[in-house]
């Protein structure tokens, strides 16, 4: 059985990693990258090496940033109102709609058994953190409405409420199983609006 040379292997592997990138894809992104030119190659690789290196979590947020604290945190933007997402392009899906001018909070993920994430695996912590503060008036809960988003919602309205602030999901409008980053920002400025109180 022919094998690929060990670097093709490699590449292929790594590219493997990435979600939503079969076999196939891998093959065809590696092999398209090897033939159109060394030069666009190294530029990807070198692009994903500075990005890697010259970016991290906002410590208030955990955004991913190469400022610290990241621009949104450090704008002049209403400070009681902290929007909830499950990663960090969600941010920029929401910020495309211009009609949301608070704070946001990045859990990176969702809760999930089956897969071992619980709370602590999440930036809940964190979140919890900026609450003690008290400056918080709203937490808007902007998670994906799948079963587990659903879970993570509750889970998280539930240990917020012992603050006293108002807590709502934006959820409305967006279709059963929507992923919130492939909805169009109509759909989302009309849940935005739209958000139900918890
Ligand atoms: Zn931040």
């Amino acid at each position: 059985m022919y094998n690929f040379t060990p670097p093709v292997t490699r590449l292929i592997e790594e590219l493997r990693k990435i979600p939503g990138i079969g076999r196939k894809s891998a093959q065809r992104i590696a092999f398209y990258l090897l033939r159109s030119g060394k030069q666009d190659a190294v530029n990807l690789a070198n692009a994903i090496i500075d990005a890697a290196n010259n970016t991290f979590f906002c410590s208030q947020c955990y955004n991913i940033t190469a400022v610290e604290p990241c621009e949104i945190c450090i704008a002049d933007r209403e400070k009681t109102k902290i929007c909830v997402v499950e990663e960090p392009f969600n941010i920029y899906s929401i910020e495309k709609t211009n009609l949301y001018k608070g704070m946001y909070h990045v859990l990176h993920g969702h809760l999930s058994p089956i897969r071992g994430i619980g709370p602590d695996e999440l930036k809940i912590p964190g979140l919890i953190k900026r609450m003690e503060k008290g400056e918080v008036e709203e937490v808007i809960i902007a998670v994906s409405p799948t079963t587990e988003g659903n879970a993570t919602a509750h889970y998280l309205s539930d240990i917020l409420r012992k603050f006293k602030v108002k807590i709502s999901r934006f959820a409305l409008g967006l279709p059963i199983g929507a992923d919130l980053d492939y909805v169009d920002s109509v759909t989302i400025a009309r849940a935005l609006e739209g958000r139900t109180e918890l």
